[in-house]
């Protein structure tokens, strides 16, 4: 023990020792990143320099708009409007990295600060959003601008800034501003505490399989992985499962032990329902009346109305419209294949939710010989990283070159730069974290910058830093990562989001984002080129003989391609009623939230064998915030991919270069720069028609 600690003794002197030669070492978000791409320094980034960028960042913009407001000039389109788009770069900065990183890499210390810091940044955002004399200036150049004079870019820009600011609250009375503000910060942590329940309760459940005969039906690899869980769990010698989806949608669909796919599919639609210190039942409740009462004060009927304003969709009636035309063939195909489930069991037991995975993939296996397991050694997770980049390459001319000078935030993580069709103009950095790491990363799948494209003062394209990260399960000792076709198609949705970060050439900051229910377009139009037979004649290569896909098994995947849409459209249907009705509802203070989702549901028949596709206590795309009254969105965005790729079909040539130049151009490049809806229009010369999305699904 003492010879323990005299050791150490002489480790602290030698770090003290050079720390006292160094000097101090300089917070990196206060320096500039001197890499070849300017990216993020993270191995050098602690969680303290975090605190103290953000509160360096808040005070640097507050100082910026002051001087905007104090300046003695007549406010102009450059002193006032760019000058505010300008503003808040070094926030900006630590957001982007620190937000991608609680997302990513979510240790105990980055979620507390986390918790710590959102509502500091709500009050500095009510700060700046409310503030009247800034709105003043804002309001004074759109008043007295000739419009003709600024480009589309700029006239979104101010047009836009002036109706947030509005939205905002900045015209109400002082009493109400008060009100607003106090909303917008228990807004703020009630939604973040809702996020960290869910990761909380995802993160720690664990089935415990302690006999082998309990693994029946599952693949060699998925028990590895299960085992490697447990060994890390300190569990040697049994096996874990566990409610992220890598985990647990494998086992649902192909372990043949119905009690355990019933146990854990419980504890599944159980989270933060569990009356326990993760319960998010009432949290719920307390984000939808504090919404509802946002709604009222800023003069909207409710908060559908309210956010719906900025959309495609205009308002909540144009969203039920949709849902509503969609549901009743969804919901017939999803009795269909019920009824083709339950005559596969007979007269033994009836389906319950549990079963509808494991006996959807038999029914699979039997219509068309074809099972998730039989495809998974085609889809290596390189080769399909290659197959995405051989799509963009066949369409767009451009390269992913990897790099490995790059600093990146995890060892895991892959970076490219994306080079375009001359050869020789960087696009930008991609950062790809394909793999999951249970209790640290976030569930699911998503898309986002360490840094948007904008133009610098010398007129020069700053290039974006974009980074996809997924769950997928990692590679297990020598074997590599093999992808279900599920995980294949949601890696070239990921990349659909961080391909139009690479091509946008927005001039501002501010007019670099789209509509939420515009978003969703460049990504779920990438998961049209992931199943085509001539791109799976590219990547699709056996893993081990290294044998290309055989052709059987493409006729066999393009036949299945519609199988169990039914379901899939029925329970994502579901999930955006739900997110809708809460936003609608007129009395949210009523809500009990178990008898309102059961309503919502049954109300529209759904099959009780069939749950959306997330419960309200786990909802977090809707009370976390992003999707908020917005889930629909990517049935919406569907609207365009679908009528989007047919545009490909009809040429005959799922690569045709002059409609993906098109499609470059009107859609991916100009960021927020136009309406959407014209943005589609002078893509495809008209506007969707919705019977595309139909036809896609095979629910016609
Ligand atoms: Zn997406």
């Amino acid at each position: 023990m003492k010879k323990v600690t005299g050791f150490l003794i002489v480790i602290i002197a030698i770090v003290s020792m050079s720390a006292c030669k160094e000097k101090k070492q300089i917070n990196p978000f206060f320096e500039k990143w001197d890499n070849t791409y300017a990216v993020p320094p993270f191995d050098k980034i602690t969680v303290e320099n975090y605190r103290e960028a953000f509160a360096k960042g808040m005070q640097e913009q507050e100082t910026e708009i002051a001087s905007l407001i104090d300046n003695p000039e007549t406010p102009s389109f450059q002193n006032t409007i760019v000058a505010f788009d300008a503003s808040g770069q070094l926030l900006a900065q630590v957001e982007n990295v620190f937000f991608a990183e609680s997302s990513a890499n979510g240790t105990k210390e980055i979620l507390e600060l986390e918790s710590e810091i959102i509502p500091l940044l709500t009050q500095h955002s009510d700060k700046i959003w409310m503030n009247q004399k800034l709105f003043e200036k804002i309001k004074f150049v759109k008043e007295h601008i000739d419009y003709t004079v600024l480009t589309p870019e700029e006239t979104m820009l101010l047009d836009d800034l002036y109706r947030d600011f509005v939205r905002n609250g900045v015209n109400l009375p002082e009493a109400e501003g008060i009100e607003l503000k106090k909303i917008n910060e228990e807004l703020a942590v009630w939604e973040n505490k809702f996020a960290q329940n869910v990761l909380a309760e995802t993160g720690s459940y664990q089935l415990i399989i302690e006999k082998e005969e309990e693994l029946a039906g599952l693949s060699p690899d998925l028990i590895a992985g299960a085992a490697t869980r447990a060994e890390k769990a300190g569990l040697a010698g049994k096996w874990v499962f566990g409610l992220d989806n890598p985990s647990i949608m494998p086992f649902l669909s192909s372990d043949t032990n119905r009690e355990l796919r019933e146990k854990i599919f419980t504890a599944y639609l159980n989270r933060c329902n569990n009356n326990n210190e993760y319960d998010n039942k009432e949290i719920v409740k307390n984000i939808v009346v504090l919404r509802k009462k946002k709604a009222n004060l800023l003069g909207y009927k409710d908060f559908a109305e309210y956010v719906l304003e900025k959309r495609m969709a205009k308002n909540a009636k144009n969203v039920y419209d949709l849902l509503d035309k969609i549901w009743s063939p969804s919901l017939d195909k999803a009795k269909e294949e019920l009824a083709g489930m339950q005559a596969l069991i007979g007269e033994e037991f009836q389906l319950k939710g549990s079963d509808w995975r494991y006996y959807a993939e038999k029914l699979k296996a039997e219509k068309y010989n074809l099972s998730d397991e039989e495809m998974r050694p085609y889809f290596q997770a390189d080769n399909v990283v290659k197959g995405l980049f051989w799509v963009t390459n066949q369409l767009y001319g451009i390269t992913f070159n990897e790099s490995t000078g790059i600093p990146k935030p995890n060892k895991d993580v892959q970076t490219f730069v994306c080079v375009d069709k001359d050869g020789v103009t960087e696009l930008g950095v991609l950062f790809l974290d394909l793999y999951a790491r249970p209790g640290l990363k976030t569930v699911g799948a998503w898309c986002g910058t360490y840094r948007n494209t904008y133009q610098d003062n010398e007129g020069q394209r700053v290039k974006p830093l974009t980074y996809v990260s997924c769950n997928f399960t990692p590679p297990v000792g020598n074997e590599p990562a093999l992808l279900t076709a599920d995980e294949t198609e949601t890696f070239f949705h990921e990349m659909g989001h961080a391909l139009h970060n690479l091509f946008k050439t927005t001039k501002y900051h501010l007019t670099c984002d789209v509509p939420s229910d515009f978003v969703e377009l460049p990504s779920q139009f990438m998961e049209h080129w992931a199943f085509e037979p001539e791109v799976l004649a590219y990547y699709a290569k056996h893993y081990k003989t290294g044998e290309i896909i055989p052709q059987e098994l493409v006729n066999k995947i393009q036949a299945a391609s519609k199988y169990g849409q039914g379901f899939a459209t029925t329970e994502y249907l579901a999930a955006s009623y739900l997110d809708m009705d809460y936003h609608v509802n007129p009395s949210p203070e009523t809500i009990n939230v178990p008898e309102f989702e059961a309503n919502t549901l049954s109300n529209r028949g759904l099959l009780t064998q069939i749950p959306p596709r997330y419960r309200s206590t786990y909802f977090k795309h809707t009370f976390e915030g992003g999707y908020t009254a917005g889930y629909y969105s990517y049935i919406w965005s569907e609207v365009l991919d679908a009528d989007a790729f047919e545009a490909f079909v009809e040429t005959g040539d799922i690569f045709n270069k002059e409609v993906a130049d098109r499609y470059r151009k009107y859609i991916l490049q100009p960021g927020g720069t136009y309406p959407a809806d014209k943005m589609y229009e002078n893509f495809r010369g008209k506007q969707p028609d919705s019977g595309a999305l139909l036809r896609n699904r095979g629910l016609e």
